[in-house]
Parts: structure tokens; C-alpha cells; sequence
């Protein structure tokens, strides 16, 4: 467990010292902040044979449930990024769960990602909430908890996990020896995790590509060159890159240098920018990569979308 999440696990633990426990649990909140690891943590512990806070790692129970062989500890996620889980999936979680336990105490089952059970897998569920097995503990966990059946959500005790405090991410990161870790823990909205995984990647480079063509093409560079080079960049990255720094520039412009932005690297180009442009037409490109964003799934011609985002992009210049 990450130190921002005491709060947490004391109320879950003062929940199982008075014998009010839930045998359903929704753990929601954004990417990053390690809920997922804190539900693997805490099954753990309501396995562990000991009565600690935390899960006692020596115990039989702790070491089985390490080397991932525990018999009553079941846990289901998306095959792939984006994907459904499946009916048949969560049927054969119920069959399990609908047994005793192998080592006589809880059985506990974790769905990750549960904002993606179908309306099929979601309703066959939807019983086991309605009729829950004695001592089995089951906990979905979920950055989208609107996505979710209302009828789901109703049934779970939902625990939310918001980004933490900033020095608290701030001192993980440091630990974790991340340079530049302000600007990182910016870039990914305060999420801890999130930063780890951006700093020093693939998308921090591209990042750095998307700013340099929309600095560029602000200042009037020619589209065709700039269309080539974004081409480059994979859509997501250059989406969600460009929506964070339209933000940015709607901000300083409405709220001036002290705004709170994403792209605190380049509060300096943001200040100039912010000077000549069009705030209306800075929300009309803003409309467009949103809208773009929500249709991702579905096949687009993506040069034209990144001819359009660039021609708007260029013109919220143009005549300020
Ligand atoms: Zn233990």
C-alpha cells in the first residue's frame, strides 16, 4: 500500500474490527494512484491469518497468496486494453466464488477495470450482489464508476482513491529518483503512478513533438509541413497532448501567469501565446479534439481531423 492510502485502509479496518464488513466493495478513482495494488494489498490482508493492519507476509496464507497460487483469491481483468470482460468470465467467477473456501476462511475476488463488463457480464453479477455467498469479499475497482449499472453501483460500498496530496506524490516520485518530477506529477493530473510511467518514455517525446508543432504553427508555419510531422505522433498521444495544452492556453488567458496548468515547462510560450489569441476560437478547437477523442474507438480519416485541428489551430492566431 502507498503512503496516501492510511485513510483508507483504516476505514476498511475499522469496518472489519466491528464485524461490518460489505461483501461488496467499488474502489473508484482516477488512473495512477494505485488502487489497483492497494485491492491486491488488501485482499491480502483479509487472507492474511494474522490480525495486523496490513497484510503479515510470513503466514501461510501471505505466501501462497505471493507466489499468486492462493486458492481463494480470485481476480479478473480485460483480456485487452479496451476490451469487454466477457459473460463467460465473470459465470466462471461465480462458480468459484459460489464455493467454499479452501483454507476455511473469506474467498475474496477482485474485478479491475470493471467499467468494462458488457450489459451480459454485468447482469450475471448483478445476482451474485443481490445474493452473496457468506464470507466471500467481492471488490471492483474502476477509474469510470458512471459507466458502471447504477444497479452495480448501489449494491457496493464505493470507497473513493482521489489523487493524493501533492508532496506526499512528490516525495514518491523522488524516491522512485524521477527527474523533473513536478512537471511530471502536472503532466499526468496529479496521479503518482502515471508520472512514473510518463517520465522518460515514448509519450513524454511526444510530448515534447505535439507542443513544438502547435508552438510552431501558432507562430504561422505552413500546414503541410507541420501535417507531416504530426502525422508521426499515434493519435491518442497527439489528442491527448493537445487537449492538455489548449487547456493550458485557456487558462492563462482567462486567469493570467499564476493559472494552474499541465505544461508548467512552457508557462513562458504559454504567457505569449495567451497574448494573440482568440479565446472562442481556442473552445472551438478544444470541441473538436474533444469530440474526436470520444469517437476513437470508431475508424476516422485521421489526416483530415489533424488538417482540421491544425487550419483551427492556426487561424485562433491569426487575426488577434
Ligand atoms: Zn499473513
Amino acid at each position: 500500500m502507498y503512503n496516501w492510502q492510511t485513510e483508507q485502509r483504516d476505514y476498511l479496518n475499522n469496518m472489519l474490527r466491528a464485524n461490518k464488513f460489505p461483501h461488496a466493495l467499488l474502489f473508484s478513482g482516477p488512473d495512477g494512484t494505485g488502487k489497483k495494488q492497494f485491492a491486491a494489498e488488501y485482499a491480502k490482508k483479509l487472507l492474511c491469518s494474522s490480525e495486523q493492519d496490513e497484510a503479515c507476509g510470513h503466514c501461510h496464507s501471505c505466501q501462497v497468496f505471493a507466489a499468486d497460487t492462493h486458492p481463494d483469491y480470485l481476480h479478473v481483468a480485460p483480456l485487452d486494453e479496451g476490451k469487454a470482460i466477457a459473460v463467460d468470465v465473470i459465470r466462471e467467477l461465480i462458480v468459484k466464488l459460489s464455493k467454499t473456501s479452501q483454507f476455511g476462511g473469506k474467498t475474496v475476488a477482485i474485478i479491475d477495470n470493471a467499467e468494462q463488463l458488457n450489459r451480459n457480464s454485468a447482469n450475471a453479477l448483478l445476482k451474485t450482489l443481490e445474493e452473496p455467498t457468506p464470507d466471500t469479499i467481492l471488490v471492483l475497482v474502476c477509474s469510470y464508476p458512471h459507466r458502471l449499472l447504477p444497479t452495480i453501483r448501489s449494491r457496493c460500498l464505493q470507497i473513493a482513491f482521489p489523487v493524493p496530496e501533492k508532496s506526499a506524490a512528490l516525495g514518491y516520485l523522488q524516491q522512485q529518483n524521477i527527474d523533473d518530477a513536478e512537471l511530471y506529477l502536472q503532466l499526468s493530473h496529479g496521479s503518482p503512478l502515471t508520472a512514473c510511467q510518463v517520465a522518460g518514455s515514448e509519450l513524454a517525446e511526444q510530448r515534447k513533438s505535439v507542443l513544438k508543432i502547435l508552438i510552431k504553427t501558432s507562430r504561422g508555419q505552413a500546414i503541410s509541413p507541420a501535417l507531416k510531422e504530426i502525422e508521426k505522433i499515434p493519435l491518442k498521444a497527439t489528442l491527448d497532448w493537445s487537449i492538455d495544452f489548449c487547456d493550458d492556453l485557456i487558462r492563462v488567458k482567462s486567469q493570467g501567469d499564476q493559472a494552474d496548468i499541465t505544461h508548467i515547462d512552457v508557462r513562458d510560450v504559454l504567457s505569449k501565446m495567451a497574448a494573440c489569441c482568440q479565446i472562442q476560437a481556442l473552445y472551438g478547437v478544444r470541441d473538436l479534439l474533444i469530440e474526436r477523442k470520444k469517437q476513437s474507438n470508431i475508424a476516422l480519416n485521421t489526416q483530415l481531423l489533424l488538417e482540421d485541428l491544425l487550419i483551427l489551430w492556426k487561424q485562433a492566431f491569426k487575426t488577434a
